[in-house]
């Protein structure tokens, strides 16, 4: 690895997975890492996210494992999910499996303990600073500086940088002041779905209460609740729904209603008391998903994670995504001796358009998860893509393990995706004629042996 004989000075708003994950990688290559972010340290004063458990697959664990943190939150932290739980509403159980064939698992993370090691690991870099309860309110991306309000103090402080790294999140200041350049393109979708945290004690013996081994899902059609496993035995679920649905829970008693028809085996489990409590405690949240272009503003300023993609959850790759932004710059950096100006725009030109992808692809995971993994058809090609990746392993692989368990790029799997159901359906049309005429094959014997085909 190239470590730089110029350093430069950088920048980073936002001290969350995404940010504070650069600043390890930009220190490991020597650099000056400054960052600022908006809450209290979240290791000494308690915080509340936006959610509290995250999957984390290949594209985060290769990030992890650069900077050496890989064995801590997998091995002595991690929980493996093998496969997706099914809960249907008379209580029957259906296990789909992520990966039957090389047994690769998602692992269920808690957003603060990683934050607290990711924290930890870039304090450690002699040449790392970081800065709680620092609002950046305005930067000028020409001369990269950044207007920092102390939200203790309510004072403004200055400060320059050679490299300004937006990593503040789906809102970002960062990237409103990128908006304000011109030829920066910006999309955002608010879902008309939101989401309420809930969560399922321990069962008993101090057991989980289901299979800590699953994600587990209750998909209804237009609505779901989700669940993960955490290490203290304890379930963290959502319940992603319309709001138009959720805003009829108004009373204990509708939700109760509500949960005894849809979920009643979740509702045994969480408990009436503490459904109520907790699900009054907060309101729905809301879901956006973003798309903008480029990614950079000259050679000072670099937007990433939920900053530059912000997406859905359904596809558990918000993070993941984030940190596989950290890798593609750190692969830059060696490849262009850390020179910013050759960087940036490379950056743009190879994660953009995959970061798109990967947008749409949890948009349509969303329905997958909430309706389609309950039909036929879509068991059916499950099993038609776990015997054919069975077959010819490097050839035929599944849309999920493409994108969960390798670093494909986000557009290939969708591409990927495209081609396997071209094939699927030239097999099908084959078959349907073969068997069209083997039917027809008696008849036209019996005319041919008459003579009236000629
Ligand atoms: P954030 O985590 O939002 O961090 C941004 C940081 O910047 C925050 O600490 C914030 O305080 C700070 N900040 C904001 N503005 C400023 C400012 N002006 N000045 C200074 N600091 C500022 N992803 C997965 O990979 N797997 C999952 O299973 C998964 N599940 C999810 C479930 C839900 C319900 C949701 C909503 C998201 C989920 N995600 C998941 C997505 C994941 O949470 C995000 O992609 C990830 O948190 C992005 O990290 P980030 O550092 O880019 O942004």
């Amino acid at each position: 690895m190239a470590v730089v004989d110029r350093k430069s000075r950088i920048a980073i708003v936002g001290g969350g997975l995404v940010g504070s994950l650069a600043g390890c990688f930009f220190a490991k290559r020597g650099h000056s890492v400054s960052i600022y972010e908006y809450r209290a340290d979240i290791r000494v004063e308690d915080y509340r996210g936006q959610s509290i458990d995250l999957a984390l697959s290949v594209r985060g664990r290769e990030a992890l494992r650069a900077v050496g943190l890989e064995e801590v939150l997998i091995d002595r932290h991690g929980i493996a999910m093998r496969g997706r739980m099914i809960h249907k509403k008379d209580g029957t159980l259906k296990e789909i499996v992520y990966d039957s064939v090389k047994g690769n698992c998602i692992y269920s993370v808690s957003r603060r303990y990683l934050n607290v090691v990711l924290l930890n690991a870039a304090e450690k870099y002699p040449d790392v600073s970081l800065h709680f309860n620092k609002k950046v309110v305005d930067a000028d991306l020409d001369r990269g500086k950044l207007k920092i309000l102390d939200t203790k103090t309510e004072t403004i402080e200055e400060m320059e940088a050679d490299l300004i790294i937006g990593a503040d999140g789906a809102y970002s200041t960062i990237r409103r002041t990128m908006a304000k350049k011109p030829l920066f393109n910006c999309s955002q979708t608010y879902i008309e779905h939101g989401y309420v945290e809930l969560f399922v004690p321990v069962g008993k013996n101090n057991e989980y209460a289901m299979s800590g081994e699953h994600l587990h899902i209750w998909p209804r059609e237009e609505f779901m609740m989700i669940a993960l496993p955490n290490d203290d035995h304890t379930f963290t679920g959502n319940i992603f729904a319309p709001f138009a649905t959720l805003d009829k829970l108004k009373t204990p008693q509708q939700l109760l209603n509500f949960y005894e028809e849809q979920f009643p085996d979740l509702l045994e489990l969480i408990g009436r008391e503490k459904l109520v409590d907790d699900y009054f405690e907060r309101k729905p949240k809301t879901l956006i998903s973003i798309k903008c272009k480029p990614y950079h503003y000259g050679k000072t300023t670099l937007i990433v994670g939920d900053a530059a993609h912000a997406m859905v959850p359904f596809y558990a790759q918000g993070m993941n995504a984030g940190f596989e932004d950290i890798l593609l710059l750190d692969d830059l950096m060696e490849r262009y001796d850390s020179d910013f100006s050759k960087i940036l725009p490379k950056f743009t030109e190879l994660r953009c358009d995959d970061a798109h992808a990967i947008c749409d692809l949890a948009m349509y995971n969303y329905v997958e998860m909430r309706d389609l993994v309950t039909r036929k058809s879509f068991l059916l090609r499950r099993h038609l893509d776990t015997f054919l990746h069975r077959q010819i392993p490097n050839t035929w692989i599944p849309l999920y393990s493409t994108v969960h368990f390798s670093r494909m790029k986000f557009r290939d799997c969708i591409a990927n995706r495209e081609w396997q159901d071209k094939i699927l359906r030239r097999i099908a049309w084959c078959t349907v004629f073969l068997i069209i005429a083997l039917m027809m094959a008696p008849v036209i014997e019996v005319y041919t042996t008459k003579g009236v085909l000629y």
